[in-house]
């Protein structure tokens, strides 16, 4: 039964089980015997696996509990940290940025966002000239796939950029020196580690200030006693996304592919969010006449695991701030449909959906 929801969540990879198992009985790492060093010394390879992986020093490596709190450190903290008073994002940041960059600018930030075109491409730079707190784009939207010109941003910037890599990183190659980013958030559940576990890559300096004040383990930044387990799961995610990477993008952007081009073979009246550079796993798609509610129910009933691409709480679908961003009316942001694919996803999978959702977009079109 086909799970393309990988945007989402996607299952743990052995060695990631395995490497939490192993290091799941370590005590404190900040500890100064030897049960401590033991596990600072799994610590310590955990961060110099992923430091060697992301192209930054082992102590730019700070974990957190999720991408959303790496978010929140990064955007808060260099805010807190700066002095003009002034934030520029986008206008299709995950809610973990989005809500926060609002929230700052409900307390007296200057806000501005640069805009994207119908391609969902960030579109106009202009607002990097006028100096800035923070910075703070995403790399991939989780909604369209749609890939962001970060590097340009970085480029231009005048202030610390904060990257949203967490729909990149085990997908595209990282290098966060080269990139030349102040902070970069990551999420291990998303390339396959353990859920509750999140990655901040934070250079020396500027740092952003600590939301939360504690034991000053990582750098003051995000104190608290470590999750060594976690850390060594993500690492181990990490090692094996990376080495797949290369074979693995040609073969879901094949399968992508196949899948785009049924379905636009196959219904009439399709709109095509994720245009070109985008990951290789994620396709959206709008069926005008339908909405998401209706559609992923009736996958479900086939035992086709997808998604809206957008938050969706207590059932009540509200519209995607991505495609209305992008331009699109309500009646098509009403009927999205993403499907993300990942290291499990077969042909086979992508024939049955091919074969079902046709008659699911008919059906969702009679309601
Ligand atoms: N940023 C982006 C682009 C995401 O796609 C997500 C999760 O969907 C997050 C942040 C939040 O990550 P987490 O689920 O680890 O809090």
């Amino acid at each position: 039964m086909p799970y393309v929801d990988y945007a989402a969540t996607q299952p743990m990879r052995q060695a990631a089980i395995d490497a939490w198992v192993d290091a799941a009985g370590c005590l404190n790492s900040g500890a100064q015997y030897a049960s401590g060093r033991k596990a600072r010394s799994v610590l310590d390879d955990a961060r110099e696996t992923i430091a060697q992986l992301l192209g930054c020093e082992p102590i730019e490596v700070i974990f957190t509990a999720s991408g959303t709190e790496s978010n929140n450190i990064a955007v808060q903290g260099l805010y807190n940290a700066g002095s003009t008073n002034r934030i520029v994002s986008t206008d299709i940041e995950h809610p973990a940025v989005r809500e926060v960059v609002s929230a700052l600018g409900k307390r007296g930030a200057d806000v501005d966002l640069l805009p994207v075109g119908s391609d969902g491409h960030v579109s106009d730079l202009s607002a990097l000239d006028t100096p800035a707190d923070v910075i703070a784009c995403m790399w991939a939207n989780n909604e369209t796939g749609t890939l962001q010109p970060v590097r340009e941003i970085c480029e231009h910037a005048q202030g610390p950029v904060h990257v949203d890599a967490v729909q990149v990183i085990g997908k595209l190659p990282v290098n966060f020196s080269e990139l030349g980013a102040t902070t970069l958030a990551a999420s291990a559940h998303k390339f396959g580690g353990p859920r509750g576990i999140g990655l901040l890559l934070a250079k020396r300096t500027p740092a952003p200030q600590p939301l939360m004040l504690g034991g000053g383990q990582q750098r003051g930044i995000r104190p608290g006693t470590i999750d060594v387990a976690s850390a060594a799961g993500l690492a181990a995610a990490l090692k094996e996304s990376c080495a797949e990477m290369e074979a693995e993008n040609k073969r879901l952007g094949a399968l992508r592919d196949r899948l785009r081009d049924g379905v636009l073979g196959s219904i009439d009246d399709v709109a095509v969010h994720t245009q070109e550079p985008a990951l290789s796993s994620h396709v959206q798609f709008s069926f005008p006449g339908t909405d998401s509610d209706s559609l992923l129910l009736l996958l479900d009933q086939q035992g086709i695991e997808a998604s809206a691409g957008s938050a969706c709480s207590a059932g009540v679908q509200r519209i995607s701030h991505v495609l209305e961003a992008m331009g699109a009316s309500d009646e098509v942001a009403r009927g999205a449909l993403r499907f993300t694919l990942g290291r499990d996803t077969t042909d086979e999978d992508v024939e049955f959906i091919l074969d079902k959702l046709p008659d699911i977009v008919k059906r969702a079109r009679l309601v």
